[in-house]
């Protein structure tokens, strides 16, 4: 076919599409397998979610409430803001989408690290934006380095904190710095879809940084903690001005009703949030120190996920465990060819991980 399109359209690399759980099995002759690959919640959707959203599904032929209003009062009065601070969009990815195409013009640049989540990027080419890249330091987000390469034509600069894949935090201090060296016209995008799973004396309230001189934009997801990544619902806090820009870019019903429902239901469903955080710091830890066991290095993570040096290829172990049921992610795409990234799952399914990594390394003659 002849059609005709704009250079950085063609260049775009596509979102690697996992194949789905059932066809993965199939190819594989594996059942029951657990995935441990995509930072999903280990204990499922609140159930509170799942009722609600089961009570109302007759009202699908109905179109979604426009303005996600339960869902914004509910969250304003939870996070003390004003409700007009708050957009919601399909996943926080729609928002990270709406802030390219609300701010962005052909030819402004954009300040990401290397590696982190892969969707800024992509996000900004499409937008006809400029990506320039600033390595990790020691797997954090390199502020001071990232400050400096700001020039006449950078328009926005995406950190996420935890940074996905590595699960760093910068501090309060650090990102104060950070702020006061940038000038007014750069928006700043702090992801903060990890931010429930911080300790709390490491996160940074981003509600102090709204009104800045230099406009802060949080990003926040229902996807993570609160267990909800297949309805998709996340939401950016910022300046109201900000928030109207995002208002005349997004589609009218960007945010399903299922989802508005669901997303509302999951806020207040406190036990789940908390059981969820209890295992996964619990789990986290135990399977570091069994990692450690078999000799595999792991780093330090503030998010539900953390890196593993496996001492070896990471895609050949990545596909090794994946014959014995057990999806995790491999690396290489984030530059990491020796790592894998895993989220804990149930202690059940973490201990049938350890078997199956013990077994491969084995297999494998990884060691280091
Ligand atoms: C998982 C994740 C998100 C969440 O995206 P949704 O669209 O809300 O599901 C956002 N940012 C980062 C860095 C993530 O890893």
């Amino acid at each position: 076919m002849t059609i005709k399109v704009a250079p950085h359209i063609a260049d775009l690399v596509p979102y690697p599409p996992g194949k789905p759980l059932e066809e993965l099995e199939r190819e594989y002759g594996i059942t029951g397998s657990i995935k441990l690959a995509s930072n999903e919640n280990a204990l499922g959707p609140s159930p509170r979610a799942v009722a609600a959203i089961a009570a109302a599904l007759s009202n699908l032929h109905r179109y979604p409430d426009g303005s996600c209003y339960y869902l914004g009062q509910a969250l304003a009065c939870r996070l003390e803001v004003d409700p007009r601070r708050l957009v919601f969009g399909n996943g926080s990815n729609e928002i990270i989408g709406l802030l390219a195409a609300a701010f962005l013009s052909a030819g402004d640049e954009v300040l990401t690290s290397h590696p982190t989540f892969l969707v800024y990027q992509n996000v900004v080419q499409a937008q006809g934006g400029i990506n320039r890249v600033v390595p990790l330091t020691g797997m954090r987000h390199d502020l001071a380095a990232m400050a400096g390469q700001v020039n006449d034509r950078t328009r926005m600069i995406f950190l996420d904190n935890p940074n996905n894949p590595t699960g760093t935090v910068f501090t309060t201090a650090e990102f104060e710095d950070f702020l006061a060296r940038l000038p007014a016209r750069v928006i700043v995008v702090l992801d903060e879809a990890y931010v429930d799973f911080v300790e709390p004396e490491l996160r940074l309230d981003a509600r102090r940084y709204l009104d800045g001189e230099v406009p802060v934009v949080a990003l926040r997801t229902f996807s993570k903690a609160y267990g909800l990544a297949g309805l998709r619902v996340g939401y950016g806090l910022m300046h109201e001005d900000l928030a109207s820009y995002l208002h005349r870019v997004r589609q009218p019903f960007n945010v399903n009703s299922p989802a508005q429902i669901g997303a509302l239901a999951a806020l207040e469903d406190e036990e789940h949030y908390r059981q969820t955080l209890e295992t996964t710091w619990r789990e986290k830890e135990r399977l570091r120190q069994a990692l450690a066991k078999l000799g595999c290095l792991t780093f330090a993570s503030q998010a539900n996920f953390f890196l593993i040096d496996v001492g070896g290829d990471g895609k050949v172990l990545y596909e090794h465990l994946l014959r014995q049921g057990v999806i995790v992610r491999p690396m290489q795409a984030y530059g990491y060819p020796r790592y894998i990234r895993i989220t804990p799952g149930r202690p059940e399914e973490n201990d049938r991980f350890l078997r199956s990594l013990e077994q491969s390394l084995k297999e494998l003659a990884y060691g280091r």
